[in-house]
């Protein structure tokens, strides 16, 4: 598995990353037999970098990781470690206050003594101006304490990175985690590439598959796209199964091929998946990306390109 640098943290992350939110059944249950040889696969496969909340399964998911890490029986340094901060099971805080518990809560679920990277989760729905003046320092401590080793910011709007990122001192922040914004139908990361390489922050994608839209079996009940990016997602994945294609193969595919980006999270939970996931960017690796499957795709997208949906009270 190809490794990344992630900005200038000297962290080297596999370019595919493990996303555990599945494992807080998020996406349907999941047992921890299936959630450990997930964990033990991927972790086999080279995959080094594994991403988690508070939020995912009201904190169910860290529990599950926490263990599977453990069952791995290796030394700490060998996979590297994400959680969040500020968006539990029963709503959002960003008060200094707050994370600073929760850092300690997460820590003692995942049975770790620090976690590599602790991000403000989903901030477009909290104040930016408390996560600027209150919680980003608040995370600064817990740096300096060694309780993360790094910090980060996530969230849908792209719009929050800037107003962020413009208003800390440079080096501040290590790293930022966007999602759905660079997958087949939604390319908008891109632009804001250059930008977050000049503020010298590592760039994590996640929801290569549009958190289930280009999966054969579509994406969960709660998935909050419009009817008509529902459907042309549907389209799209219907148009590859004909043509003896994957559509999620399609979609991880594309989400890798901008090496920038340090990894793209995927949420998996089963080994079935994890095989197919690395089996996928390997393939990409020594074939490239099914062109004629890509312009296809793309083609079948165009009347929603880029379309995404309404997050958090930010306007951006
Ligand atoms: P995703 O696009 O990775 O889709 C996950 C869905 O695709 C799940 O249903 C999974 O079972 C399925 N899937 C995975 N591999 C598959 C395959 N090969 N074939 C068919 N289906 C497959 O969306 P996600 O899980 O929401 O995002 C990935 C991770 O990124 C999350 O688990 C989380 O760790 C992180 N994330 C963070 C934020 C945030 O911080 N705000 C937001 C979204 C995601």
């Amino acid at each position: 598995m190809e490794l990344r640098e992630l900005g200038r943290t000297g962290l080297k992350l596999s370019s595919v990353g493990f996303g555990a939110s599945p494992l807080g059944n998020v996406y349907g249950s999941v047992s921890e037999q299936d959630a450990y040889a997930s964990v033990r696969l991927a972790f086999q496969s080279g995959i080094n970098f594994f991403d988690t909340s508070p939020y995912y399964g009201s904190t169910l998911s860290e529990e599950v990781l926490g263990k599977a890490l453990k069952a791995l029986n290796v030394p700490r340094s060998e996979y590297i470690v994400a959680t969040k901060c500020g968006r539990y099971g029963d709503g959002f805080d960003f008060s200094a206050e707050r994370v600073t518990k929760s850092i300690e809560e997460s820590l003692e679920r995942l049975q770790l003594d620090y976690v590599d990277i602790l991000q403000c989760h989903d901030i477009e729905f909290g104040s930016l101006d408390q996560i600027v003046n209150e919680t980003i320092p608040a995370l600064q401590k817990l740096k300096e304490s060694g309780k993360t080793r790094f910090i980060g910011i996530t969230g849908l709007p792209l719009g929050i990175f800037t107003y962020v990122l413009d208003r800390v001192p440079p080096g501040t922040l290590d790293v930022i985690l966007s999602y759905c914004h660079h997958s087949v139908n939604d390319s908008t990361l891109e632009d804001l590439v250059p930008y977050l390489k000049s503020k010298g922050v590592g760039i994590i994608s996640a929801s290569p598959m549009a958190m289930g839209l280009f999966t054969e079996a579509g994406p969960p009940e709660w998935h909050p796209a419009s009817p008509e990016l529902k459907s042309a997602c549907k389209a799209a994945a219907t148009y590859c199964k004909e043509k003896g294609k994957n559509i999620s193969k399609l979609a991880l595919q594309y989400s890798l091929l901008n090496k920038e980006i340090s990894s793209v999270l995927v949420g998996m939970r089963s080994i079935e998946q994890v095989e197919e996931n690395v089996a996928t960017a390997r393939e990409l690796a020594a074939s490239g990306i099914d062109e004629e499957a890509l312009s296809e795709v793309g083609a079948i997208l165009k009347p929603v390109k880029n379309q995404s949906w309404p997050s958090g009270i930010q306007q951006s």
